[in-house]
């Protein structure tokens, strides 16, 4: 017995402008993703692994705000931050920051695996990556005209935003959501790993949840937890562990946890987004506050889901 969820990113998605074309790219890109993850499970792979591969899959595949569709920072770059974690031993590895290397969540195992920390940043993440020979990337595979359009925008409203947030006139072709998964094997085990570009028009050197272990990745041996949305208040809500947490202390469910953090402590102070857990029984919960998540799960029973609202 296995399950698996993972998630495209959460935010404002217009259903008027949301094509069907459109929709079934992401709905085709969301399935094949939950069909790599799931083979390795099927297979008796560790939870870590499947959770990689999933990630690696939708950060190489444009339409997602991670590795090829990472969004841009205000002065035109690209920085992704991205982090895993195994629940059974606790270790974790991330990179943030990251410019040149193809799929940063590989970067995040090499730092859990290749190094005493937890935590590179900046060029000497890229740099251990190389060293590893992991494949690397010109600025130019990370470049997409949509996305320095909505940069563009974002710096005429003068903000910051989720990549595929509100805007006066959401564009269905803005690429989309920075991505995560969250698996329990075959023996039990839990893992997590989040992948992201960061929110448009960030200043550069910024770092959201995605690469701090508690807030935007989680994983021990009661639950594990992939989260997207606006990363600054994710960081302050601990979100990952917070979840753990409540479980923990106060015996809540997965559920019941995960719609406590989700609902009544993110959605009030304005924390807009989402994230997927498990727990070590297989149960799956995939709650958002926003408009949308892409999503897709497997449960423990082995039904397939595919999500956007
Ligand atoms: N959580 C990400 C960040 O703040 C963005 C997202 O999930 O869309 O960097």
């Amino acid at each position: 017995m296995f399950s698996l969820a993972l998630h495209g990113g959460a935010g404002t998605i217009a259903r008027a402008t949301l094509t069907p074309a459109l929709e079934a790219d992401y709905r085709a890109a969301l399935a094949a993703a939950l069909a790599t993850g799931t083979a390795l499970l099927a297979q008796g792979a560790p939870a870590l692994d499947a959770v990689e591969a999933t990630v690696r899959s939708l950060e190489d595949c444009p339409l997602f705000n991670a590795g090829r569709g990472a969004v841009f920072t205000h002065d035109g770059h690209h920085e992704m931050d991205a982090a895993l974690m195994d629940g059974a031993s606790r270790r974790a590895g991330a990179v943030a920051g990251v410019r040149q290397v193809q799929n940063p969540i590989r970067a995040a195992r090499l730092v859990m695996e290749q190094t005493e920390h937890v935590l590179l940043a900046y060029p000497g993440a890229d740099e251990l990556a190389r060293a590893h020979g992991l494949p690397m990337q010109p600025a130019a595979y990370f470049f997409t005209q949509q996305r320095f359009d909505q940069l563009q925008e974002a710096i005429a409203a003068g903000r910051m935003q989720l990549d595929h947030a509100a805007s006066p006139a959401p564009d269905p072709n803005w690429k989309k959501g920075t991505v995560g998964a969250v698996a329990r094997d075959q023996r039990g085990h839990l893992a997590a790993a989040t992948s992201t570009g960061g929110m448009t028009n960030k200043r550069y050197s910024r770092i959201g949840d995605t690469p701090i272990i508690g807030a935007g990745t989680w994983a021990d041996a009661r639950c594990a937890i992939s989260c997207t949305g606006h990363g600054e208040y994710f960081i302050r809500a601990v979100v990952g562990y917070d979840v753990a947490c409540l479980m923990e202390y106060k015996g809540l469910s997965l559920a019941e946890a995960c719609r406590v953090v989700v609902h009544d402590k993110l959605a009030p102070v304005g924390g807009e987004g989402g994230l997927i857990a498990v727990d070590a029984a297989g149960n799956l919960a995939l709650p958002f506050n926003s408009e949308g998540m892409y999503r897709a799960s497997r449960n423990a029973a082995g039904e397939e889901q595919v999500d956007i609202y």
